[in-house]
């Protein structure tokens, strides 16, 4: 496992490396990841096209096998007002893992920040798509929902 950059972007080699980035990334922000969990569909497939709105803190997942959508963590909370947008890679492909990082509050279980990291299957880019401030209590039920 390991990330390569070229130019300004990073590229990953599987899906673990969405974790290295989102701590780059995060520590940037600073509010670092401490926990993460890959998105997983009912049907097995970790391959999806991704929806979300930065704005209001939601975002949603499309799995590309059997096309059942699922709100990321709590975004199910925050769809009514959301305007999703549909995500795509400099490369113009639409497929990625998805692996969501946290950053918690000191000596608690609680959230503070959540950030959506993907890596894209065809070309391997991995980054961050969207980050926002979340305050869910008990960041391991918000990781269930990923
Ligand atoms: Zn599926
Ligand atoms: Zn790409």
């Amino acid at each position: 496992m390991a990330l390569r950059k070229k130019g300004k972007y990073y590229y990953g080699d599987s899906q673990l490396d969405i974790q290295g980035e989102l701590l780059r990334y995060s520590k940037l922000n600073e509010y670092p990841t401490a926990h993460y969990a890959d998105a997983v569909c009912i049907c097995g497939n970790n391959r999806f096209n991704l929806s979300l709105d930065e704005e209001e803190g939601a975002a949603v997942r499309k799995c590309i096998a059997c096309k059942n959508e699922h709100p990321i963590g709590d975004s199910n909370d925050f769809l009514e007002d959301a305007e999703l947008e549909t995500r795509e890679c400099i490369c113009r492909s639409k497929v990625f893992e998805i692996t969501v990082g946290v950053s918690l509050y000191e000596n608690s279980e609680d959230v503070k920040w959540l950030y959506v990291g993907c890596r894209c299957v065809d070309c391997e880019l991995t980054g961050c798509y969207g980050d926002w401030k979340n305050e869910f209590e008990g960041f391991q039920e918000l990781l269930n929902r990923v």
